[in-house]
């Protein structure tokens, strides 16, 4: 997938002006959060579930090493093959070598962001192999060439009557519908045939269990379940974060994921796997591949502060509930993730270089931090690397500061320590701005969506001395 992250302003402004984007953005978000709140509330205890879910992540992430050490041998007992990528191309390179290898004529794909970050659909079709999306929601955007807006649904955004026009278009649709019952029937008489002959999957991993080396999968139409259990061969790709020690805390996690994500207590399918098919059983693929990626990772878990970023279990409650997000959708961040885990994940993993708007455009009004299940505090990580991109970090890729705000913060600096230079600023400041008045372009793009404030007609210090 292309890295769009330098063009976030544009596509903000671009997205805020969309009359359809708008309609949607305003009404299904709160709806999303609305659910969720409603989903926690069958927890007999919600504030306790949330602390246990918290403890477990944490707890996941510090042992991370010894994890990911245990479930590989257990996977590997089972019967699986493990491969460690220490980057995307080395993923992609294993993928791909193993279609040429077995000759596979196409392959099929069940929804995972760690493939989107992998660019893996753009290295297949280079190397003239077919992908199938087959989630409904992957293979709009697919279909549409658009990348995804929701972590938890990609083609969420889509009106009906677009995804009508390109079914017909691509999809083999006879006539236009925009009956949610006839499309999804169309995307299923279509992605049925590629089932049919499939021979290798690939499949994304929601939580790896380490005491028994199993892939588990949550999803709401059956195609991760089919792509896990009908071909040959079957590719499991997973970040390394995404380990769980036992099956009891994977559970609870579960029951975290689904609730957060979509609002129910269970998806309609969980799949469980441990290995590939055995002698006697019936379904399964006879070779099973599991990938693990770093990618950056493992420089994300030294850095004590930003490590906690691994604890993210890709729920989507945070992005439901950013006001960010609410005024500009997916679009705009301009790689795989979206929204506040996606103004920490991408600058973690491309480099803050590129990425500035991203954790710039934070109102740090903490709604992520509060609805996040893995504990995470996305706040005072985007206050971390604005500190480090201005302080220039060769690890992250800062950029340095610029000349303007070299010179604003020692000027303040120099004001603050100076009690009389300080008043005399405060005074000449607020009578500037009563001069200057909102449309002024020194303040005008401060006043583009806001009310600009009346003033005081006495400061704070005028105040405490002639109350
Ligand atoms: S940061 Fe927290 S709320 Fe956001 S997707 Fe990850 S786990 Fe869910």
């Amino acid at each position: 997938m292309d890295v769009k992250t330098q063009s976030y302003v544009t596509e903000a402004k671009k997205e805020m002006a969309s009359p359809a984007s708008r309609t949607f953005l305003d009404f299904f978000l709160p709806v999303l959060s609305a659910v969720r709140e409603i989903g926690m509330t069958s927890f007999p205890d919600p504030a306790a579930a949330v602390e246990r879910a918290r403890a477990i992540r944490r707890s996941s992430v510090d042992r991370l090493g010894e994890l990911l050490e245990t479930f590989e041998r257990n996977a590997v007992k089972a019967g699986a093959r493990v491969f460690w990528a220490e980057n995307a191309h080395e993923a992609n390179i294993y993928i791909r070598d193993l279609v040429n290898r077995h000759r596979i004529p196409y392959v099929t794909k069940g929804k995972s962001m760690i493939t989107e970050e992998l660019g893996l659909n753009e290295v297949l079709k280079k190397n003239q192999t077919p992908v199938y999306e087959t989630d409904l929601g992957e293979f709009i955007i697919q279909l549409l060439e658009k990348p995804p807006f929701h972590i938890i649904g990609p083609a969420i955004n889509i009106p009906t009557d677009e995804i009508s026009r390109v079914f017909m278009e691509k999809a083999g649709m006879d006539s236009a519908s925009t009956d949610p019952v006839v499309l999804g029937q169309a995307a299923r008489n279509f992605l049925r045939d590629k089932f049919r002959h499939m021979r290798l999957g690939i499949t994304g991993v929601n939580m790896a269990v380490a005491e028994t080396g199993s892939i588990l999968n949550v999803e709401n139409e059956g195609n991760i379940r089919f792509n896990k259990s009908a071909p040959g061969i079957q590719v499991s790709v997973m970040s390394l974060e995404k380990i769980v020690p036992n099956l009891d805390d994977a559970l609870h996690m579960t029951r975290m994921l689904c609730r957060n994500g979509t609002g129910q207590k269970l998806t309609s399918y969980v799949t469980l796997d441990t290995g590939p098919r055995k002698q006697g059983e019936k379904d399964g693929p006879e070779e099973l591949h599991i990938i693990i990626l770093d990618n950056g990772r493992s420089r994300i878990y030294d850095d004590i502060k930003t490590r906690e970023v691994l604890q993210c279990i890709r729920c989507g409650a945070c992005i439901n509930v950013c006001p960010v997000f609410r005024q500009i959708g997916g679009y705009p961040y301009g790689w795989a993730y979206t929204g506040p885990i996606g103004k920490l994940l991408n600058p973690l993993l491309l480099g803050l270089d590129r990425t500035r708007d991203l954790y710039g455009a934070c109102t740090l009004c903490k709604a992520c931090k509060t609805v996040c299940p893995a504990g995470i505090d996305h706040p005072s990580m985007i206050l971390y690397l604005r500190n480090k991109n201005l302080a220039a970090d060769p690890v992250l890729q800062g950029e340095g500061s610029t000349f303007a705000e070299r010179l604003m913060s020692k000027t303040a600096a120099f004001a603050a320590t100076r009690p009389r230079t300080w008043n005399t600023a405060a005074r000449l400041g607020s009578f500037l701005a009563s001069k200057l008045g909102p449309c002024h372009p020194l303040v005008s793009a401060w006043t583009l969506k806001r009310t600009f404030p009346s003033l005081p007609p006495k400061t704070y210090r005028d105040l405490r001395k002639h109350p």
